[in-house]
């Protein structure tokens, strides 16, 4: 495993690939830094940095308003943003990409939508044990609007969905499945061809929470044949403030919009409003320009590296990182699907999770402590919070190494 992890990482050059990422130059407490927070949000790397000092620096400019030059360059690159993101993930169509905020602006987009147009009382959306809370809320929010209900797909204690649970719940009542991809907590990459193949059997349609897939691994959601996805751009080395709603043509052309106003309209009287066509029904008002084409540049980056390296890369990354912590006695995880990518929730002992991050902090470590806006899922393993390192491509063994010797030092001086 280890001189696999080698092979790729020297293939990849990533003492290189390193040198992308500026902040990863930084220093805490007079110590290097060891960035292994990645699952909360991603370095960014220099062309993403550019493209947006570029823009606001040479092109800055309202979109689709204006005849001049500046606002048709500007147009012009957001639109392309648009289609480097729809052939990133595979959509058919550039209009199935609707910019957002992020994740959770995307899930409350289709929830709100959604559970408008299609849901009534009795009805029921069907989510798992292990969600965000931004798969969560939102549903439960438009379910108490609609007397509808929020059913839970079970986990057992390693985090895996069971999938037997997930059978008997998708029932007739189910409107729609959303459900996680990768679990932020937990790590656990849950099976969602065969949640997709079995909720549209029942022609149930399924949003996917992607924001800990996307970065990690290819992913084509025509392969997939999923009904809508959700990810945040600076979860994939982009800008914050900017995020992603793929859905089907067929599914968005039937969702009511979800915020009116400028751009999102075709004709405006005090009597009827005409809406515009896709994406621009979902894009009320002056979108997030620059963090679109920040975007963009993020996917090009990463397709540079290639996605299949990311993920080899970072597949090795993480077998060593398993091995080395559970050297670590009384290091239990929490989370233990061999299916897993991403991130390693872990406890030492009864160190509280907190104590320990912050002892790591001052080595110059940042990992994070915690729900992790799962708070269902630390109350099901009965624990106050995890730490979780986090990984992206970037990281390397000897940060790893590092971690282990802090956690070394963390257990001396807390136990
Ligand atoms: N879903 C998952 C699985 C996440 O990990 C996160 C963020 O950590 C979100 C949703 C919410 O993302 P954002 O806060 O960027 O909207």
């Amino acid at each position: 495993m280890r001189e696999n992890y080698n092979d790729i990482a020297t293939a990849l050059n990533i003492e290189k690939i390193r040198n992308d990422f500026p902040l990863l130059k930084t220093t805490v407490y007079g110590k290097q830094l060891v960035y292994l927070d990645n699952a909360a949000t991603t370095q960014k790397p220099t062309a993403v940095l550019d493209a947006l000092d570029n823009y606001y620096k040479t092109y800055n400019s309202n979109v689709h308003r204006g005849v001049h030059a500046l606002s048709q360059q500007a147009t012009e690159a957001y639109e392309e943003a648009r289609k480097k993101v729809a052939r990133f993930i595979n959509a058919k169509y550039s209009h199935e990409v609707i910019f957002t905020r992020g994740t959770t602006e995307s899930i409350n987009l289709v929830a709100s939508s959604f559970g408008k147009k299609f849901l009534h009382k009795g009805d029921s959306i069907l989510i798992s044990a292990m969600e965000h809370h931004s798969n969560i809320v939102p549903w439960q929010m438009i379910c108490e609007e609609k007397d509808a209900s929020l059913k839970v797909i079970a986990m057992d204690n390693k985090g895996i969905l069971q999938m037997d649970d997930f059978e008997q719940k998708l029932t007739d009542d189910v409107k729609l499945v959303a459900v996680t991809y990768v679990s932020n907590t937990l790590g656990t990459v849950n099976p969602v061809r065969d949640i997709i193949k079995q909720a549209h059997a029942k022609n149930i349609p399924v949003l996917l929470d992607v924001a800990q897939a996307i970065q990690h691994m290819p992913l084509d959601v025509q392969e997939l044949d999923v009904d809508f996805i959700a990810f945040s751009g600076h979860k994939i080395y982009g800008p914050t403030g900017i995020g992603v709603l793929y859905g089907k043509e067929e599914w968005l052309n039937k969702l009511p919009p979800y915020q009116g106003g400028g751009d999102m309209i075709k004709t405006v009287t005090f009597e009827k409003t005409v809406y515009n066509d896709l994406p621009y029904k979902f894009e009320a008002g002056t979108p997030d320009m620059s963090g679109a084409i920040g975007l963009g540049a993020a996917v090009d980056y990463v397709e540079s590296i290639g996605r299949k390296n990311i993920e080899l890369a970072e597949g090795e990354l993480l077998a060593y990182a398993l091995d080395a912590l559970a050297a670590i006695p009384d290091l239990r995880f929490i989370g233990e699907s061999p299916e897993r990518s991403g991130a390693i929730s872990f406890l030492i002992g009864d160190l509280h999770p907190f104590d320990t991050g912050e002892i790591l902090d001052k080595q110059g470590i940042a990992v994070r402590t915690g729900h992790h806006c799962t708070q269902p899922v630390v109350d099901f393993f009965r624990i106050p919070g995890t730490v979780r390192a986090s990984f992206a491509f970037y990281n390397t063994k000897a940060e790893i190494d590092a971690l282990v010797k802090g956690l070394e030092k963390a257990r001396l001086m807390l136990g």
